[in-house]
């Protein structure tokens, strides 16, 4: 459970409300046994977290080695706040699949659209809406359409079959979105004059670094599963975003305009903004006590420790926690689902335009509680949600 006492008084939550929350409303596995990679058996599970503000629960796919149950169930308690916290008509849920995140798409295909059926009633009743996430896009998305033929059973598609334009890079710019909030109003400061370390460079750190540098942010550092680079006086991200495009995601160690860097130094560099936007769990006690950015932007989920996180607090590095910084996918999912649902059509610029003014609120909001408890971001922005799900509970009669 990722509330904690400071949280739980300032937002008055009974023991019945903890006891609703302390445990995920439902727990999905099963194998995968045929047409799988090299024949292996492959784990799956799906997690609803809460369905105080759902159905649907909304929460992405994910498609790595390490998946596990644990790992499932902790992303969708995020889902649950991240989705309460934007103000989302969507409980928290999240998929996982036990399989290398590099296969081909091709094998992808097989994995996903068997895991698609055995889910089948959970998509076709509408009680999870998957998304992308680490190991899927909208390819991904596009295969599981396949299986349902139903528009709104899954976002974050393909544009030409329900997906909306700007969904794809809604995280990323909600990302750098969150970056120009901090460093105005933390850093006091404009992006422009900062410098800039991205942990991962797949869809969230590509298009987050891209938003970024095209506001003349300066990018020291980028990585990818398989090397990281840095150049003093920046990369060039046009370049780097290029060469994603013919190489993908792990592309990084491939490009020769900067020095090659061990994996993982990239967090402990001396720049303004660390944004980790990778996997979970990377900056734990000892690199939190390294790290020697002025601020940290998450937009990987859960890329903080417990320890990590006290780590900071005490060392009064301000963090802009995920539940508010990677938020922008969701919130563009959630204008392709009513879309889907309304037959609306979406332009790029109405995505931008929601993303940014859903970030926008919920950082006020978030600043606010800080000022007023003088509590971290990430408990104010637990505050915040969580003052939103107590008074769902409550108009539900569950509490
Ligand atoms: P992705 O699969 O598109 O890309 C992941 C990137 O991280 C790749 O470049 C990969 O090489 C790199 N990577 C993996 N492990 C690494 C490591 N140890 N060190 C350095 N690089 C590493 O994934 P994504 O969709 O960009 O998701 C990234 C993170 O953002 C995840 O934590 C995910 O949960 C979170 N997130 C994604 C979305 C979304 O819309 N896709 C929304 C919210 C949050």
């Amino acid at each position: 459970m990722i509330l904690d006492e400071d949280v739980v008084r300032h937002v008055g939550f009974s023991g019945r409300a903890l006891d609703i929350l302390g445990k995920s409303d439902r727990e999905i596995k099963f194998q995968l046994r045929k047409h799988t990679p090299e024949g292996r058996i492959v784990d799956c599970y799906l997690v609803y977290h809460s369905t105080a503000r759902g159905p649907p629960c909304k929460g992405g796919i994910r498609i790595s080695s390490d998946v596990n149950l644990e790992e499932t169930a902790k992303l969708a308690e995020i889902m649950t706040y991240k989705n309460s916290l934007m103000g989302l008509p969507f409980g928290g849920g999240k998929g996982g699949i036990a399989a290398d995140s590099s296969l081909s798409p091709e094998k992808k295909e097989t994995l996903i659209s068997g895991y698609a059926h055995e889910i089948r009633e959970e998509l076709y009743s509408g009680a999870y809406v998957p998304a992308p996430d680490l190991g899927t896009g909208p390819r991904q998305m596009a295969d599981i359409f396949d299986i349902t033929h139903n528009r709104s059973t899954v976002t974050g598609k393909p544009v030409g079959i329900g997906g909306i334009p700007g969904r794809r890079e809604a995280t990323g710019f909600g990302v750098s979105m969150a970056a120009r909030l901090g460093a105005r109003e933390i850093l006091s400061s404009d992006i422009s004059d900062l410098t800039f370390a991205i942990q991962g460079f797949g869809n969230v750190g590509a298009w987050a670094s891209k938003f970024l540098a095209d506001r003349r942010a300066t990018i020291k550092a980028v990585s990818s599963i398989k090397g990281a680079v840095y150049e003093e006086d920046g990369l060039d991200i046009e370049e780097l975003y290029n060469l994603r495009g013919e190489l993908g995601d792990d592309c990084v160690n491939e490009y020769e305009g900067g020095e090659g860097m061990e994996l993982g130094s990239e967090l402990l560099l001396d720049v303004d903004v660390l944004i980790p936007a990778a996997t979970g769990g990377v900056i734990d006690k000892a690199v939190a006590e390294d790290i020697r950015a002025d601020m940290v932007v998450e937009a990987a989920n859960a890329p903080t420790t417990g320890d990590g996180d006290e780590v900071l607090e005490e060392r009064g590095i301000p963090v802009v926690p995920d539940i508010l910084a990677n938020a922008g996918g969701v919130v563009a999912s959630y204008v392709e689902w009513r879309g889907a649902r309304s037959g609306s059509k979406t332009r790029r610029e109405e995505t931008y335009q929601v993303v940014k003014e859903n970030i926008n609120e919920a950082f006020e909001e978030v600043s606010n509680i800080a000022s007023e408890t003088s509590l971290s971001m990430r408990k104010s922005a637990m505050i915040a949600s969580c003052r939103r799900l107590k008074e769902t509970m409550e108009g539900r009669g569950w509490v």
